[in-house]
């Protein structure tokens, strides 16, 4: 067995040993092609096979209704950013957003160079420590679609239930949380998440979008930046990224294998709940800054008493094989970010490990 250690990491992050190892053992000579995947044609039927499975993969575990269409982009999640006001506003239809952190910010600053925005509702007074309620925004009558982020990797914070656009576009940035729990497609006419947290390598983004919506989509775009482009040719307009489409089927596949997504939803709700158990039974000593209902499933944060105790923690566990807990740079503490390939023995060590910390240094 090969060594390895809990990775914590927000994104690249953790995958499936399975599906690492079965693209080792085939790297070299694919199925007896005598040539690696990356060394051959993509408009082969060895790449063909990958491709279209990949994508009835991604309709099966995801339970994508035909309503919707599957496209795989480069550029990750950042390029969506820029992508979806591209296409999606069109005349003077305005692109709304619910501003949840840092994620929803950086499409905000995309968007604002290509039309107008509005800010239906901001979590910046309260540092980003919630998502909205329904009642709390009002949709306008001239808006081109509703933006959200459905996990915010960064604070922590993830919508429970996906927000109510109405007859509006609902689009949401769901990178970090994509393929951990069933989706409601009724209410979702773009999805998008950059591959690096629950679907493979980076650099590659799934975009799922209804096809009432695409059609509306502008047409004076350059090629690679409509996503008429890449749905007219199934994606593969151009050469996609192959490895990085064949790990996301190798990936897709385990999560089929495992049960699908009732089954990743509830191995996060078994994983992020022995985190935040130990923290609520810590006395405050361990704090979870953010909003007990927006807590997010695949990335908890919290602190400790002070930074030095946090820089401590964090030194400590990598030794203790915990790598990945330090808080992103802008928010600082401590987070441990907990996609679908986490085993819940990770979790439940890592609990261990913090309450056998306090005991210590409290
Ligand atoms: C990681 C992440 C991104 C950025 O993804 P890239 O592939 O690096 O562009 C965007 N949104 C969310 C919610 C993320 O977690």
């Amino acid at each position: 067995m090969p060594t390895r250690i809990f990775n914590f990491s927000a994104g690249p992050c953790t995958l499936p040993l399975s599906a690492l190892q079965k693209a080792q053992a085939e790297f070299v000579d694919y199925q007896g092609a005598g040539m690696s995947l990356i060394e051959m044609s993509h408009r082969g039927k060895h790449y063909d096979t990958v491709h279209y499975e990949a994508i009835a993969g991604i309709r099966e575990v995801l339970a994508v209704p035909d309503s919707h269409d599957i496209l795989f982009i480069q550029g990750g999640a950042t390029l969506q950013f820029g992508m979806v006001p591209l296409n999606l506003m069109t005349g003077d239809k305005t692109a709304e957003f619910l501003n949840t952190g840092t994620w929803v910010k950086k499409a905000i600053v995309d968007a604002e160079k290509l039309g107008p925005t509005r800010i239906l509702w901001t979590g910046e007074t309260e540092n980003f420590t919630r998502m909205p309620a329904n009642d709390e925004y009002q949709v306008g009558d001239n808006a081109a679609y509703v933006y959200i982020c459905g996990n915010e990797t960064i604070g922590g914070i993830e919508y429970h239930a996906y927000p109510d656009s109405g007859a509006v576009p609902l689009v949401a940035d769901m990178s970090s949380h994509v393929m951990s729990r069933p989706i409601e497609w009724r209410k979702l006419d773009l999805a998008f998440a950059g591959a690096q947290k629950n679907l493979g390598p980076a650099g590659l983004a799934l975009v799922i979008i209804h096809k009432t919506l695409l059609e509306k989509c502008r047409d004076d775009l350059p090629a690679y930046l409509s996503y008429k482009t890449h749905a007219a040719k199934d994606s593969l307009y151009n050469t996609p990224p192959v490895f990085a489409i064949y790990m996301m089927k190798l990936t897709v596949d385990w999560v089929q294998f495992q049960g699908g997504l009732a089954e990743m939803e509830k191995r996060a709700l078994a994983r992020s709940g022995a985190l935040y158990d130990t923290i609520d039974r810590s006395d405050g000593w361990y704090r979870c800054p953010v909003d007990r209902a927006s807590r997010s499933r695949m990335n908890v944060c919290f602190r400790l008493p002070t930074e030095e105790l946090e820089a401590k923690f964090i030194a400590e566990a990598l030794e203790a094989n915990f790598s990945g807990l330090k808080g992103h740079r802008s928010v600082g503490g401590c987070r441990a970010s907990m996609y679908n390939a986490m085993p819940l023995e990770g979790a439940e060590k890592l609990a261990e490990f913090m309450r056998g910390f306090k005991q210590i240094n409290a």
